[in-house]
C-alpha cells in the first residue's frame, strides 16, 4: 500500500513539474523574439551610434582633418596601434612646421579603448560603427587613415 502511495505522489510531482515546465515554453513561445536574424537584416539592422567599430580621421567640408601629427595618439595607444609618419615643411611665412603625412591604423591589435580619442588635442579622431571589418587577410586590417591624396593639413 505504501509503495502505491508514493507512486501516486511521485506522479503527480512529476506532472506538477511537467506543466510548470510547459508554462514556461509556452510563454516564451509568444514573447517577442528579441534575436537578430543576421546579415538578413542588413538593411534594417541599428547599431548603436557609439559603438566603436573603427578609427577614423574627422574630415570637415573642405576634405581637411584636423592631425597635426602631435605623436600624442601614438604614445598613448597601449598596444603600439597607431604609427604617425610625418615631415617638416616650410610655410610661406617662413616657419617650419610638421605635417602629416601616414596615419596608420592597425584595427587587428586595436582594443577600442578610445584613449587616442579622447587625449588628441585637436578632436580629430572618432570611432566610427560600421562594424563589418572582416577580412581574409591580417594586413588588410592596417589602414591609412589619411587620404593619400592629403597634401597638407588644415592651416592653424
Ligand atoms: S590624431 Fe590628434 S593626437 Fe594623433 S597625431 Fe593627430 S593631432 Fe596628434
Ligand atoms: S582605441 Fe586604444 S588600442 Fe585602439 S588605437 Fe586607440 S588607443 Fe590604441
Amino acid at each position: 500500500m505504501g509503495s502505491f502511495k508514493n507512486y501516486i505522489t511521485s506522479f503527480f510531482s512529476g506532472l506538477k513539474s511537467l506543466l510548470k515546465g510547459m508554462q514556461v515554453t509556452g510563454k516564451e513561445f509568444v514573447t517577442k523574439k528579441v534575436t537578430e536574424q543576421y546579415p538578413e537584416n542588413r538593411a534594417t539592422l541599428k547599431i548603436p551610434e557609439r559603438f566603436r567599430a573603427k578609427l577614423t580621421l574627422i574630415y570637415d567640408e573642405n576634405g581637411q582633418h584636423k592631425c597635426i601629427a602631435c605623436g600624442i595618439c601614438q604614445n598613448n595607444c597601449p598596444n603600439g596601434t597607431i604609427t604617425i609618419e610625418s615631415s617638416k615643411i616650410t610655410t610661406e611665412e617662413g616657419k617650419t612646421k610638421k605635417v602629416l603625412d601616414k596615419y596608420l591604423y592597425d584595427l587587428g591589435s586595436c582594443t577600442f579603448c578610445q584613449l587616442c580619442v579622447t587625449t588628441c588635442p585637436h578632436n580629430a579622431l572618432e570611432f566610427t560603427n560600421d562594424f563589418e571589418q572582416a577580412v581574409y587577410n591580417r594586413e588588410k586590417l592596417v589602414k591609412q587613415l589619411n587620404r593619400p591624396s592629403d597634401n597638407k593639413p588644415v592651416e592653424k
